[in-house]
């Protein structure tokens, strides 16, 4: 039995007003059937992203969070590791903006692997260099979720570029369906002591900025006419081993995770946020 089904089935809020129960599944109680009435319903977040209609009290959300952390860290060595899709592990463009010195890119992309054009053909999708490496090699010390201000289906339509069998990702993907206006770790079901956030822009995370990771915003495509510096699209170049984005970022998440499960008997007290300070200090 995972940690989340040891919560779903043996948990109680105190808060809740119609039964004692935290989960619900499209406003009913999984537990006993009892209808989750509006007053109840405000003590609950959603978790569509994870099965539709579900919802789980602030009190179930904390517990699970709680929970996941440990059995993840102590088990299998593993912090947790929120992704952005934009300018953090791709960029995307309409494929009517291309400018001529792009066009060329339309007909190599059916032979490249880190260009796609996004059905019904109106995106077109630039992974950043070494991405497959980054996500397989933090694979192995973080489980992993997708965190974009995008739709659900936009998401859906990368994954399955870059995640096609959900080894990596599985079903944490969270969207704007969820989370329209500013992301927070309220949606991540694991200790925030414990996750580690990796983004372009740091003003989405308004109460989360201390387990974040700014990445340099890759831009592939020309972004305007008046741009003064040519793309890596006009230029046919990319980011190198060098200037990577990912593989300045991996370094560091190297150092946390090293950091954090160094001394095992001090893991309790460890917590990424202050470990993160320690590594930007010394740089
Ligand atoms: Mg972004
Ligand atoms: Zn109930």
């Amino acid at each position: 039995m995972s940690v989340f089904e040891a919560v779903i089935s043996d948990s109680f809020s105190p808060h809740s007003n119609t039964c004692s129960h935290s989960v619900s599944l499209h406003g009913i109680c999984t537990a006993c059937n009892s209808i989750v009435d509006d007053d109840d319903q405000r003590h609950r977040r959603p978790f569509d992203y994870l099965s539709p209609g579900l919802q789980l009290t602030h009190h179930a959300v904390t517990l699970t969070k709680r929970l996941e952390t440990l059995s993840s860290c102590f088990h299998h060595k593993k912090l947790h590791l929120v992704l952005d899709l934009d300018h953090t592990l791709l960029h995307a463009t309409e494929v009517s903006s291309l400018t001529e010195a792009e066009k060329y890119l339309l007909e190599e992309e059916t032979c490249r692997d880190d260009l796609w054009k996004l059905k019904p053909d109106r995106y077109l999708v630039k992974l950043r260099p070494f991405l497959k490496d980054f996500l397989r090699e933090a694979d192995k010390m973080f489980t992993m979720s997708v965190y974009t201000m995008g739709t659900r289906s936009y998401a859906e339509a990368i994954l399955q570029l870059i995640d096609p069998d959900r080894t990596y990702f599985g079903n944490r993907v969270i969207t704007r369906d969820e989370s329209p206006r500013t992301k927070t770790l309220d949606f991540v079901l694991a200790d925030e002591r414990g996750v580690v956030i990796v983004d372009d822009t740091l003003n989405v995370w308004p109460d989360h900025k201390n387990n974040l990771i700014l990445i340099s915003r890759y831009n592939y495509f020309r972004k305007k006419e008046s741009q003064r510096s040519k793309p890596y699209s006009e230029e046919k170049t990319d980011e190198s081993e060098c200037n990577s984005g990912l593989v300045a970022v991996f370094r560091v998440l190297k150092e946390v995770h090293c950091g954090f499960f160094r001394v095992r008997e001090e893991l309790e007290s460890k917590d990424v946020r202050l470990l993160l300070q320690e590594v930007f200090s010394l740089v």
